[in-house]
């Protein structure tokens, strides 16, 4: 079988993509960056993506809702819709490893001086966020142990010209910062702006540590992305990328971080956070800035399909009964988690539900479906729910769990999972859940079936007589 690729290696060839799709809109120019530039990428953000020229008067334009429906996911992997998560699961199953770049457009320009406002056109997105932040930054970190880079993103606060402030929550980027802590050192560190889709999507796979996310980005490819060693650490960063800051996650340094909003649509409080110099910048001499909208449908895409394809994998190598999973919209493509299974033991649907909460600890919701249910069809799911669930019998919660801290109703975090077990009993009377059907009626054809407009009238005319 050969393996659909991403359409696209860099940021500009995927807008040169959905330009020609009729997918991408031209702001005036001079937008300001201060909300003005998010309100009309959040205005624009289920149907185009948008270019902001001369944002706040700056030079480097910015662009905003690379991803603004799941099927633009699946174009931008050379895929369908229904295989989007699949292929995103041969990729994690096969990952291809960088090479070093002949050639690196990201270092065309080379900054030795860092006032982060002034070179870049960094937005405030959110009414209450404490100020600009970079928020579509491909965070690469190197294991201070192995060697080995980790991609992630992490919100990035403006805190001072060469300064920035970091939510670093608790997996692998976060694990490396207190390793190099405990040595006593910063943790080198590259923040990559403006990359392809694919890329970005390989960054939010969920992945043992020591797996680097950019050999996801090389598989969904289809071959490896050139990467090349940033000029003030060994940290290694795309060479197609547009723009690099280079620098140091500063050892025993905290400082105030936030408020931000984020994908729960609440803001993240301020609190003391990490802090990382910014050392060097480098950029495409024509760069371009991306910027997710905190909380918009761009950030909750990028959450949710990785995230999909890595707990249908931990599930089906417990259960192989698993068939698909889906994370809501409505739960923030995070909390909430539904799972189709073809159930073949009583109780399977518990055990699965079991299994689920310890795929990631932002989930507090799963429902277990049967393979008669389209989970990508909320009325459908909460079908199940209103027809094959009771609670006294299948209500799952697990009290005091580690939760998600953006989870407002959580104690800092800690929280209850939920699971629902809405499969139908397997010594139940068939009949009892035999779903109603009207034979034929998916053989229904309107060309065939139906009569032409001019045939209407006249039958209309014909039972209201002549006015
Ligand atoms: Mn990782």
């Amino acid at each position: 079988m050969t393996r659909p690729n991403a359409v696209c290696r860099d940021l500009r060839q995927w807008l040169d993509y959905l330009h020609g799709n009729r997918r991408l809109a031209v702001a005036r120019p001079d937008v300001a960056l201060e909300f003005e530039l998010a309100a009309i990428a959040k205005h624009l953000e289920a149907e185009k993506a948008v270019l902001f020229p001369a944002p706040g008067g700056h030079e480097i334009p910015v662009v905003a809702n690379l991803l603004a429906d799941r099927s633009w996911v699946a174009d931008a992997l050379g895929t369908t819709e229904a295989d989007v998560v699949a292929r995103y699961r041969d990729a994690v199953q096969n990952p291809l490893k960088p090479r070093d770049a002949a050639e690196a457009p990201v270092q065309e320009v080379v900054h030795d001086e860092v006032d982060l406002t002034r070179m870049l056109p960094i937005p405030t997105h959110n009414e209450l966020d404490s100020g600009a932040y970079i928020s579509a930054g491909l965070f690469i970190t190197r294991n201070p142990t192995t060697g080995v880079q980790n991609v992630s993103i992490h919100r990035c606060q403006i805190s001072g010209p060469d300064r920035i402030g970091v939510l670093l929550l608790p997996r692998h980027a976060h694990t490396f910062a207190r390793r190099a802590e405990e040595a006593g050192e910063p943790l080198e560190v590259a923040i990559v702006i403006g990359i392809d889709p694919a890329t970005v999507l390989a960054s939010q796979a969920i992945v043992p540590i020591d797996f680097d996310e950019m050999e996801i980005a090389g598989a969904l490819h289809g071959r490896p992305v050139d990467v090349v060693k940033c000029l003030t650490n060994n940290v290694r960063v795309p060479a197609l990328a547009e723009i690099v800051l280079e620098g140091r996650v500063l050892a025993d340094v905290r400082e105030p971080e936030g408020p931000f909003g984020e994908f729960p649509q609440y803001y993240g409080h301020r609190a003391d956070r990490h802090v990382i110099q910014i050392d060097k910048i480098t950029q495409r001499r024509d760069a371009i800035f991306h910027t997710i909208t905190g909380g918009g449908i761009e950030h909750l895409l990028l959450g949710g399909l990785p995230r999909e394809a890595s707990l249908v994998s931990h599930l089906q190598g417990i259960f192989p009964e698993v068939l698909d999973a889906r994370l809501s919209q409505g739960g923030v493509c995070r909390y909430h988690l539904v799972v189709q299974i073809d159930k073949k033991q009583p109780g399977q649907a518990k055990n699965i539900l079991l299994g689920a909460f310890s795929g990631h600890y932002d989930i507090k919701q799963v429902i277990v479906v049967d393979d008669d249910v389209n989970i990508h069809d909320p009325t459908d799911v909460e079908w199940a729910v209103a027809t094959r669930f009771q609670a006294d019998r299948d209500l799952l919660i697990i009290p005091d769990a580690e939760g998600s801290k953006l989870d407002p109703s959580t104690t800092d975090g800690l929280g209850a999972k939920m699971g629902l077990d809405a499969t139908k009993p397997l010594d139940a009377d068939p009949f009892d859940y035999q779903r109603i059907s009207v034979p034929g009626e998916a053989g229904v054809s309107l060309g065939r079936d139906l009569q032409g407009e001019d045939q209407v009238q006249a039958y209309v005319k014909g039972i209201a007589g002549e006015v």
